[in-house]
């Protein structure tokens, strides 16, 4: 067993990240991508909850022990995905792909807004059916008054997404470190699309 003293040869904050696929080797998630540190990934391996898929030429050593840092890991036991994504301001987005339901612009989530399109002074809800991404100038123009009133209706009728839906939207953004072991697992579908 390795100890909390394995040091790989090469080091740096944040390297050697390990892509973490389900049983069925598909992304657990795509966005926000699903990598665990070298540490947790080895510790895994170590346990015998994953297989390994690819790996790094860097390795840890321990006295008694030594692994290639992997690079892609799948999970022993599948883990179905949640069939009703969690309600929360990440998912909004992720389900309007980040693009502000009134004026259409696409934005980095710092810059959207949660906007009501029925607004909680006119007794809206906080929920999937009422709730959308807006840009900071749509949300201030359309204030506290209904669709109607302003003639901002959001460009798709919000609703609960399914996790796939989620997922699907998530594979439209690319993460910013890309390790080229990673790219089959996850773009195999749309190469097979192409062929
Ligand atoms: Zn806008």
């Amino acid at each position: 067993m390795p100890d909390g003293s394995l040091i790989p040869q090469v080091s740096g904050p944040g390297g050697f990240p390990a892509l973490v696929l389900n049983a069925d080797f598909r992304p657990l998630s795509y966005f926000p991508l699903s990598v665990w540190s070298w540490q947790d990934a080895v510790k895994a391996v170590v346990l015998e909850r994953v297989s390994v898929l690819s790996e790094y030429e860097t390795e840890v050593r321990s006295p008694s022990f030594s692994l290639r840092l992997p690079s892609v890991i799948a999970l022993r036991d599948y883990i179905p995905a949640a069939r009703r994504p969690a309600f929360t301001r990440f998912n909004v987005f992720l389900r309007d792909r980040f693009e502000c339901q009134y004026c259409g612009e696409a934005k980095p989530a710092q810059e959207l807004t949660f906007d009501h399109v029925i607004p909680r002074s006119r007794g809206g809800r906080t929920s999937w059916q009422n709730v959308v991404a807006a840009c900071g100038p749509c949300n201030l123009r359309k204030g506290s008054r209904l669709p109607r009133e302003c003639n901002m209706l959001p460009r798709q009728e919000p609703r609960q997404p399914t996790s796939w839906e989620l997922q699907e939207n998530g594979r439209a953004f690319p993460p910013n470190h890309l390790h080229e072991s990673w790219r089959d697992y996850l773009y195999w579908d749309s190469e097979l699309e192409q062929g």
